[in-house]
């Protein structure tokens, strides 16, 4: 087994670690989620540092490590920099990362996943302002799909009815829909968002993976999305408070 190896992957994280260095978590094609040391990356003058921007694509040559990998290298493949451009768009970034960070366990590569999350910043550093929200909404089923969180939008959760007219009632904890005709207690109703019948249709071609919707998305599905993420976390991720404010800021037609 080669004491160093090369991977592909988006910078999630970096924290301080001891002296001059910093500890980064990488999301990797090769190698799934990585923590590695980037020794010197704090210094001024550091070669690698610059490279290693959160939220770029880097190219990383990594040594083995018994306790940590570190880093004996790294070149910026895309550079963070049109995500710095507005702050909407740094904050998604901002968010998924902690979302992914929190969701991925370290190791375990998944093709489909790095497609998908590769895509996502790829898209993100490109789509045009207005579209970030409705993006940001389609990239957070579909990663929580591809973890296998899938919401059940189908038929009505109460009465088996296909949801198909009318407006249905999105019920984030278990992740299920109610037909509006349905009775439900007050406790089956925290977080509730009722959503359009396009809104639900928008959601299932989002899953089955349709392009979102060109335009915007509306206010109740993107906080169904998010409702329905938050619903599964082990603990808050502190960035998910700014992107409600984002969102309410904003007026959703
Ligand atoms: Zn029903």
């Amino acid at each position: 087994m080669s004491s160093t190896y090369h991977v592909r992957g988006i910078v999630l994280r970096r924290e301080t670690w001891r002296d001059a260095a910093r500890m980064y978590t990488v999301y990797t094609r090769e190698a799934g989620k990585l923590l590695a040391v980037g020794r010197g990356t704090r210094k001024v003058l550091s070669k690698l540092g610059p490279h290693l921007e959160p939220y770029g694509l880097v190219d990383l040559h990594v040594a083995r490590g018994r306790r940590t990998e570190t880093l004996c290298g790294a070149i910026m493949v895309r550079p963070p920099d049109p995500l710095a451009s507005d702050d909407r768009r740094y904050l998604a970034a901002a968010f998924t990362a902690e979302m992914i960070d929190h969701f991925v366990k370290t190791g375990d590569p998944d093709p489909e996943l790095w497609r998908l999350i590769e895509a996502w910043f790829a898209d993100l550093a490109s789509v045009p302002r207005e579209r970030v929200d409705a993006r940001l909404s389609a990239f957070v089923w579909r990663f929580m799909a591809r973890l296998g969180y899938r919401p059940k939008l189908d038929a009505c959760s109460e009465c088996g009815r296909p949801i198909r007219f009318g407006e249905a009632r999105f019920l984030p904890v278990p992740g299920t829909a109610s037909c509006g005709a349905c009775v439900l207690d007050e406790r089956a109703l925290v977080g509730c968002e009722t959503l359009t019948q396009r809104s639900v249709e928008a959601i299932c071609r989002t899953l089955d993976g349709a392009a979102p919707a060109p335009s915007s998305v509306e206010g109740a599905a993107f906080a169904s999305a998010l409702s329905f993420m938050e619903a599964r976390l082990d603990r808050p991720l502190s960035s998910l408070p700014l992107v409600r404010a984002m969102m309410k800021a904003e007026s959703y037609a």
